[in-house]
């Protein structure tokens, strides 16, 4: 082992961070399809996109055709203090598998809110705060996000309103104290302070919440009130965009030692850390100079790619965004509250859905007891304390590496581990407990839901 002349962890310099994002898009041969006003049924237009978000990054989703966006310097400053994260070889993990393949990931956990999600929230707070603005509004699931853009805009100075899914509400209390701390105002949702809210408790009382439904929240705040816009961490093309630092670092990182994945591999919620982590290896496969083998992994509870369909919906459970087209399990779709491990979105990304529908990605779902069966794995032998989510890479990176042992294939496999499970303690308590079980939605669930797809196209 010690003869290798790859190192544990791979660091690059400062001055080998990127200078500008990459954006995907502009490799495409056939675009993402754009936002549908649902009121028009027409493309969503600049000025539309305004009303709801800020200006810059309404230009960053439309764009389609720069290849690279300049990182602005207060950006890659404030990157310095987290990035570039470790880009690690799984000696440990390897040798444990007994397995020939040789494995990657590439750490986004090391920053106080655990997750890659602060990349894209100091961009978007940053082109907020540069627009003048008072304050942004957002959702947060397992409070990942929420805790991302309340650093960012502590940072910034800029107000930050969270609505936060009821159940993760109450059960991260202190991931809701960080936020806090932070300086943002964090409110459960659904609740009775926005109209979307109040209609959706008026459905269903007893309702736990979901993300669809905190962005109606989240936007409906925005709009209404002069100064603020609505930020998103994800699904989006502008949230790609940010998260392609990842992908950029890795490359820079596996070029230094010449080293080529066969296979890279990313768990999918909205698709943003994925869809980050690959870009730029997607570019290369785009311009045909070279192959490699993409990975989706999503929940077998809420399984947007593998099970859902390839339609225009609503990106929020209360229908006042854009619709988007994705693959979907339909935007009033709510995974099982016995589902722990997060990735809880009904939709995916427009540019995941498009390289999926071309086939150009693969995708797999992946029941939650195997996820945490690796996850704690995992943890034993590299010692890092996964987040659930990430640790639906770490399953399929195991599977892979395990199947490299029965054929003698040595392949090189790179997976995103997006974050750490801190605040995830209560889903490994139903694990270590032996409590923890699968929910799969029936085809029957499935088809209800479908059938409630706006009529488009
Ligand atoms: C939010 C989150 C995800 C999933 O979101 P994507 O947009 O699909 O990347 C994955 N891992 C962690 C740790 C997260 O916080």
């Amino acid at each position: 082992m010690t003869e290798n002349k790859i190192p544990y962890k791979i660091y690059l310099e400062e001055s080998e961070m990127p200078q500008a994002w990459y954006n995907v898009r502009a490799d495409m041969p056939v675009k993402p399809a754009p936002l549908l006003n649902p009121a028009t049924g027409k493309p969503c237009t600049a000025e539309e996109l305004g009303a709801v978000f800020c200006g810059e990054l309404v230009a960053q989703e439309l764009n389609d055709t720069d290849r690279y966006i300049p990182i602005p310097q207060e950006i890659r400053d404030f990157y310095k203090m987290y990035r570039p994260s470790p880009l690690v070889r799984a000696y440990c993990l390897e040798e444990k598998l007994d397995t020939p393949a040789k494995i990657y990931y590439k750490f986004e956990g090391n920053n106080t809110s655990g997750s890659h999600k602060l990349n894209s929230a100091i961009a978007q707070a940053y082109y907020a705060k540069n627009q003048g603005l008072k304050g942004v509004t957002t959702e947060t699931g397992a409070g990942q996000w929420g805790t991302a853009l309340a650093m960012a805009c502590g940072y910034l100075g800029l107000d930050c309103k969270v609505y936060m899914v009821k159940c993760s509400y109450e059960q991260k209390p202190f991931r809701r104290e960080v936020m806090r701390t932070y300086g943002a105002s964090v409110t459960p949702s659904p609740s009775m302070t926005t109209e979307a809210g109040r209609r959706i408790l008026a459905e269903d009382p007893e309702t736990t919440g979901s993300l669809g439904c905190a962005i109606s929240e989240a936007v409906e705040d925005a709009t209404s009130h002069e100064g603020y816009r609505y930020v998103l961490g994800s699904v989006l093309n502008q949230v790609l965009l940010h998260q392609s630092v990842i992908g950029l670092e890795c490359k820079t990182a596996l070029d230094k030692y010449g080293v080529v994945p066969d296979m890279i591999i990313g768990c999918a919620g909205g698709g943003s850390n994925l869809g980050g982590l690959i870009s730029p290896f997607m570019g290369e496969k785009l311009r045909g100079e070279r192959d490699y083998e993409f990975i989706a992994v999503e929940p077998a509870s809420c399984p947007s790619l593998t099970r859902g369909v390839f339609a225009y919906d609503f990106c929020d459970t209360g229908k006042v965004c854009p619709l988007a087209k994705m693959y979907t399990l339909g935007s009033g779709f709510i995974p099982s509250a016995n589902h722990a491990g997060g990735l809880r979105y009904h939709g995916m990304s427009p540019v995941l859905s498009e390289l999926y529908h071309e086939g150009l990605m693969e995708a797999r779902s992946v029941e939650q007891t195997k996820v945490f069966e690796a996850a704690e794995y995992f943890a034993r032998v590299e010692g890092i304390l996964p987040a659930p989510e990430s640790s639906h890479a770490i399953r399929v990176a195991i599977d892979e590496a395990i199947k490299c042992k029965e054929t003698g294939e040595e392949k090189t496999i790179l997976f995103g581990l997006t974050g750490t499970g801190y605040f995830d303690l209560y889903a490994y308590q139903k694990f270590n407990d032996g409590v923890m079980d699968d929910y799969i939605p029936t085809d029957e669930e499935l088809q209800a839901s479908f059938a409630k797809l706006p009529k488009i196209g």
